[in-house]
């Protein structure tokens, strides 16, 4: 188990990490998520050893890291750029972690051979790097990755350099490796689909610190605060008062906003609620339904049909879907 326990890094007296604590437990892959310049890689480097904590603990099953050489903690790591050998083929760059172990040589053709098989690259390990396609570069950069059984596996926006398509086929099949083998992730990304699809729990970074840390279904379900709301992609945002208008009572004083998810919202033509329809948008297999309150506040929702421009819609809301924060 990883725990990372209220790490401090400043740079130039700025603080990239303030207090920053996360926890990943074993066999289970855990995304850190959060916008550009939040700390998502100062994090990694630090577990990783590449960067030296001002203050706080980072400890592998209760014992402390801090001063372990990169190379003898145990961990393996995975990059954007990948930064595969240009000259070494195949098998050469998965073989790099386990010559650093100095293991023979019948024990590195076999392990290559089984990483190979288990990222679906068998047969590859003569091929020259300079012929593969991005798909395949970012295969052997993670056979690389896992060849020396590492306790725990980094990855920091490992398939950014990748296109949508591809990216989406290889986080699934990411994900069933990683499952495979047991491995323990953490897995950097600054994208809510890529943390959501791949991770078994989700940790929300801002300005150094975690401020959510929760399951994909739990973050989406239960916001702890506007700004995750809205940084997971949760639109329908409300004030209290506005809610308190569609006949929404808050549960208690404090509450100043509540988040409708989406699929809180039926569209129905007995429907309690009126709007108009704002926009109706085909966003492939359902439209995205914008919905007119008035002053120019809106709720959107999915619908397997389009709506026409101007009309008026009828809907239900389900309260008890809707969760309540101080914002
Ligand atoms: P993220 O990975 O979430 O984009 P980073 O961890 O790279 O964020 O950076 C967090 C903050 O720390 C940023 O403001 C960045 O400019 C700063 N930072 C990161 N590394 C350095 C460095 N080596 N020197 C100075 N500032 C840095």
């Amino acid at each position: 188990m990883l725990q990372v326990s209220r790490v401090t890094i400043r740079f130039d007296d700025t603080p990239a990490l303030d207090g920053a604590s996360l926890t990943v437990a074993d066999q289970s892959i855990h995304a850190l998520m959060g916008p550009s310049g939040s700390g998502k890689s100062t994090m990694l480097r630090a577990i990783a050893g590449l960067e030296d904590p001002d203050a706080g603990e980072i400890a592998w099953d209760g014992r402390s890291v801090l001063g372990v050489p990169v190379h003898k903690r145990g961990f393996g790591l995975m990059f954007q750029d990948y930064a595969l050998f240009p000259h070494r083929n195949v098998a050469g760059n998965v073989a790099f972690g386990l010559r650093m172990q100095r293991e023979d040589s019948a024990t590195i053709r076999r392990r290559v051979n089984e990483v190979l098989e288990l990222v679906g690259l068998p047969g590859y390990g003569d091929r020259s790097v300079g012929t593969l396609s991005g798909g395949e570069r970012q295969r052997v950069a993670l056979a690389r990755t896992l060849a020396p059984h590492p306790r725990l596996v980094l990855l920091d926006e490992p398939l950014g350099a990748l296109d949508r398509s591809l990216r989406e086929h290889l986080l699934v099949e990411m994900r069933s490796i990683f499952n495979q083998v047991d491995a323990t992730v953490l897995y950097v990304t600054h994208d809510r689909e890529e943390a959501f699809t791949i991770a078994d729990r989700v940790a929300i970074i801002r300005d150094g610190r975690i401020v959510a840390d929760d399951t994909p279904e739990d973050l989406w379900r239960r916001p702890p605060d506007g700004w995750t709301a809205r940084f997971i992609g949760l639109e329908n945002l409300c004030t209290a008062s506005r809610l308190t208008e569609l006949g929404v009572q808050p549960p208690r004083g404090t509450a100043t906003t509540g988040v409708i998810p989406p699929e809180a919202i039926t569209l129905s033509p007995t429907g309690s609620h009126t709007a108009t329809v704002t926009g109706s948008h085909f966003r492939g297999g359902a439209y995205r339904v914008e919905l007119g309150l008035g002053e120019g506040s809106t709720l959107v929702t999915w619908s397997p049909t389009g709506l026409e421009p101007d009309a008026v819609a009828r809907f239900d809301i389900d309260t008890a879907r809707i969760s309540w924060f101080e914002d």
